[in-house]
């Protein structure tokens, strides 16, 4: 009963709560009301209506999906701090919005026609917490998205072996129409149009007495159960036919794979191309899409129905493929810089997966030289930029340039690893010690920043570390501290000449000449404090800026990071 109490008292005052109240806890920490995973929850407070809900009445309504009222209660869901993380993607998000390069496709008229400033990012945790920023609810056709999928689709029909005796999996570095084949005559893989139309054929050949369309039909009924069924997977006749009359290469490219290559089972070759162009005019929305990749980031259960709709095996190697070709000519440097699988599409779609935690999709219609969405791909960058989530970001042994991982057991890390800080540093311990100096150092060189330390700012540094190392410092050992950094900048002539640059220079330097000798936490400690003296009399002054972005430089900390750190700190501001 007591966990129970807890959970109510949570969203109760005197006594009582209401459907509202715990509408707006649920939706707070991710979860949609309309999960499927809350329905009962949902249909008995719709029951209830506005009436006052004591802890009898919660108890017996939450009962039945108490385990998910818990998680979602108590933070207990992949990324915790839900809002502060939607806040960080809405930074990331109207960074890039300005961002007008590129050019939409132009090949068939629905996609030269869209409205080019469409800019939509829809994202989805493994546990199914979502959030949606501008265009999301655009139906559009999926395009390239589609090849992925369809690849996963044959693997579950066909089997790898039997699929890659007719598609390699080599990333081909080449444009995404081309002609090139590999060595053996087999098209690079799944995910250039070659590998693709192969895909097509096989998964039409396999239905010999079923239409294209009826196949297509199949793979839209999978596409509605990877994104939970959370809207309708439309069909584009339009696109279909304007397609079919463009799709000259296309054409050339699969009479290419019947003469070299040989179509699997003798499929006609007209069927394996109207499953090709039909699966590129299916349609959807950029939420729908985030969900899908969710529900690939998830091993292919999707998070918000529980279905199992891809078994895990496929769901890897088809991320394989997303990664290694998923991004065309560029997914050698996409791999480099962001490291995530994804699939994009002419429309303007990028489908995004960071495995085990979550899944987006963007979308913007103008693309680069390569048929990549321009800011989709921009997002990405910025992004990755920021979190963890390149696939090689945790080898860095503690070295990742102090990015965010808004994961619940990074957080428990992070405070295990302050806590052993604190420790240390009190008996002495050297790198413990290196922390705390140039921790001390930075807050007194912010504040020296124009030019002199006043009472309040002193006071300000003790508290901060006392904050931050959970035990405080002496006047005596603070003042000595002091008169040394003052003595430095001062250089032993008068202040206000210059060389308070210079002894800041030599912070710095010695801050980069630490840098590889401190982990992740240590960084973000000494930036940190520094960050919270200069934030200390509610505002940010330009020169303080500089020396904190300095700092961070010198650490090693990306400008990224930085930013969204200065953003947080605005966003208190306004709440206040
Ligand atoms: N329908 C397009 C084609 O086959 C799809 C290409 C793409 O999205 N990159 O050319």
């Amino acid at each position: 009963m007591d966990r129970m109490r807890t959970l109510f008292d949570s969203v109760a005052a005197d006594g009582v709560t209401d459907a509202d109240r715990i509408k707006a806890r649920i939706a707070s920490s991710g979860i949609d009301i309309a999960d499927l995973r809350l329905h009962t929850t949902m249909e008995r407070l719709a029951e209830w209506g506005d009436r006052p809900i004591d802890f009898e009445k919660f108890s017996e309504i939450v009962g039945p999906e108490l385990r998910m009222i818990n998680r979602s209660f108590q933070r207990q869901l992949v990324i915790p701090d839900w809002e502060e993380f939607c806040s960080d993607i809405e930074t990331i998000y109207s960074n890039v919005a300005p961002n007008r390069s590129g050019r939409n496709a132009d090949y068939i008229p629905i996609l030269r026609d869209a409205d080019p400033e469409r800019w939509g990012v829809a994202v989805c945790t493994v546990d199914g917490q979502r959030m949606r920023l501008g265009d999301v609810d655009i139906f559009h056709s999926i395009q390239s998205v589609s090849k992925p999928l369809n690849y996963a689709h044959a693997l579950v029909r066909e089997g790898a072996d039997f699929i890659h005796r007719f598609v390699g999996t080599e990333p081909s570095g080449r444009p995404f129409n081309a002609l090139d084949m590999l060595p053996d005559m087999r098209p690079f893989n799944p995910c250039v149009n070659a590998g693709a139309i192969m895909i097509a054929g096989i998964i039409a050949s396999g239905s010999p007495d079923r239409d294209a369309r009826q196949i297509t039909q199949d793979v839209m009924d999978l596409w509605s159960r990877l994104c939970g069924g959370i809207d309708e997977v439309r069909y584009s006749e339009e696109t279909m036919l304007s397609e079919r009359a463009t799709a000259h290469t296309n054409f050339a490219i699969a009479y290419l794979l019947q003469g070299r290559t040989g179509l699997p089972r003798d499929v006609d070759l007209h069927k394996m191309l109207d499953l090709y162009l039909a699966c590129c005019s299916i349609e959807m929305t950029t939420e729908m899409l985030a969900v899908a990749a969710a529900t690939l980031a998830n091993g292919g259960i999707c998070p918000i129905t529980g279905e199992e709709v891809l078994p895990t095996e496929v769901v890897k190697k088809t991320l394989a493929v997303m990664q290694s070709a998923g991004m065309y000519d560029n997914a050698g440097s996409f791999t480099l810089e962001v490291g995530l699988p994804a699939k994009s599409g002419v429309a303007g779609a990028v489908l995004v997966v960071v495995p085990n935690l979550m899944g987006f999709a963007t979308f913007s219609p103008r693309l680069d030289e390569y048929g990549n969405s321009v800011r989709g791909v921009a997002f990405c960058r910025e992004l990755v930029d920021r979190f963890t989530f390149h696939i090689y970001d945790n080898l860095s042994g503690g070295h990742t340039g102090c990015k965010r991982d808004p994961r619940a057991s990074q957080h428990e890390q992070k405070e295990r690893d302050l806590s052993e800080l604190r420790w240390a540093v009190s008996y002495g311990d050297r790198y413990a010690t290196k922390v705390r100096d140039l921790m001390l150092n930075c807050m007194i060189d912010v504040c020296l920043a124009d030019g002199d330390i006043k009472e309040d700012e002193i006071t300000t540094i003790s508290a901060t570390y006392a904050e931050i190392m959970g035990q405080p410092t002496s006047r005596q050992e603070l003042d000595h501290w002091i008169d040394s950094r003052r003595g430095q900048h001062n250089g032993g002539e008068s202040p206000n000449t210059g060389q308070d640059q210079t002894s800041f220079a030599q912070l710095l330097e010695i801050l980069a000449s630490e840098r590889s000798s401190l982990d992740d936490n240590g960084r973000e400690v000494i930036l940190e404090s520094a960050f919270r003296v200069a934030c200390s009399d509610g505002s940010i002054e330009d020169e303080e800026g500089v020396k904190l972005r300095a700092i961070a430089r010198s650490l090693g900390i990306s400008e990224g990071v930085l930013e969204l750190e200065i953003a947080r700190f605005q966003r208190r501001l306004a709440q206040r």
